[in-house]
């Protein structure tokens, strides 16, 4: 493994299976203005504010990272737009952008707060945005969401194209809830130039309800697709785990997610950080590093960048999900607005 040394230039975060890190995805908050069904229980405890990273501390972490090759960073959460100053870290991370070190700075939201935020994220250099979209009708969107309301995430949508934001909706494919509507939402998110992204859940935490009922492999729903759709796979890629098929009818991209039904870690180049500063390597293993010890330990980055190193050469190889009714408890614990997605 390769040790950070301060006299030299910063060396690249390459694991043991030879995968350079270059994508770091940050939960900046795991509070949500929202409680969907397959990612939290609508009672909720969340961190005490106490233990989160302040947004200097978190500028000083993910800059460390792109010191060392980081050149994609993903805000998530939770929603990322409720942490408050959010708007102050995402315009200090955009002078990495300025400088050319990150190629993108980028983040994923139910949307709810881009009517009041779009303009300032473009003005700061973020170009790209995904937005969680899992069905288009309001009583069902209540329904998944609990406490959302479609009508705000689609003035969210509007203002985020005004300010010429590119969009990829993402949708949890979820079974009996939202597979019948999927049609519908490929004709409309490509008929307003989006990209969707299907997902298959994850067993991530303590849910209210049996995830059996929801999970629906995206090979099915592809299979099911192809009747009405043509769909032809392209080369297409975010830097994220999506493949694309271009949807011939529509001209527009279809991306599936599938760490169900296929695994795609041997491509894996992410890690995730926490808004308390724990490391997670893989978004399916218990395993982390703590950052946020070594990070106040010392004003200077020496710690820090030591404990970044000793946490890449942990980096697993893959995750081992399983959802059927023999394995019906989460496959790690946290909940995915913990590490985020
Ligand atoms: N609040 C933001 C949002 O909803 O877009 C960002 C955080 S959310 C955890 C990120 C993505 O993870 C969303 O697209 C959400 O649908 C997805 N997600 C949450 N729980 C999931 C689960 N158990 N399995 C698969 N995807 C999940
Ligand atoms: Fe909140 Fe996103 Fe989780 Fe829904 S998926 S509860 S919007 S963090």
């Amino acid at each position: 493994m390769i040790r950070y040394n301060a006299m030299t230039a910063d060396p690249a975060l390459i694991d043991p299976f030879g995968r350079h890190v270059t994508y770091l995805r940050v939960s900046v908050t795991d509070r949500c203005d929202f409680r969907c069904v397959y990612c939290m229980a609508e009672d909720m405890t969340f961190l005490p504010k106490k233990d989160l990273l302040s947004l200097e501390e978190l500028d000083r972490v993910c800059s460390a990272f792109i010191t060392r090759g980081v050149r994609k960073i993903r805000l998530t959460g939770g929603e990322p737009l409720v942490r408050k100053g959010i708007m102050t870290l995402i315009e200090s991370l955009g002078r990495h952008l300025k400088t050319g070190a990150l190629e993108e700075l980028t983040l994923t939201t139910n949307g709810s707060q881009l009517a009041k935020y779009a303009g300032e994220l473009a003005a700061h250099g973020v170009r790209r945005i995904n937005i969680s979209v899992d069905t288009l009708d309001e009583a069902k969107f209540h329904q998944i969401t609990r406490w959302g309301e479609l009508a705000k995430v689609r003035e969210g949508i509007r203002a985020a194209q005004a300010a010429g934001l590119a969009i990829k909706i993402n949708a949890v494919a979820l079974k009996g809830v939202n597979d019948a509507e999927i049609p519908e939402m490929i004709r409309w998110a490509h008929g307003e130039g989006m990209d969707l992204t299907l997902i298959e859940t994850m067993p991530l935490g303590d849910i209210d309800g049996d995830r059996t009922d929801q999970y629906l492999p995206l090979s099915v729903l592809r299979a099911s697709l192809m009747d009405r759709f043509t769909l032809e796979d392209i080369a297409y890629k975010t830097g994220g785990p999506a493949r694309y098929a271009r949807v011939r009818e529509t001209g527009g991209r279809l991306g599936f997610i599938t760490p169900m039904s296929h695994n795609f870690c041997e491509s894996c180049n992410r890690v995730r950080l926490t808004c308390t500063g724990t490391l997670y390597m893989c978004l399916g293993q218990e395993d982390a590093a703590d950052l946020r010890a070594p990070l106040r330990a010392s004003e200077a980055d020496g710690l820090l960048h030591a404990a970044i190193d000793e946490a890449i050469s942990r980096k697993p190889k893959g995750h081992d999900f399983v959802i059927d009714r023999r394995h019906n408890k989460p496959a790690v614990a946290r909940h995915m607005s913990v590490t985020g997605g």
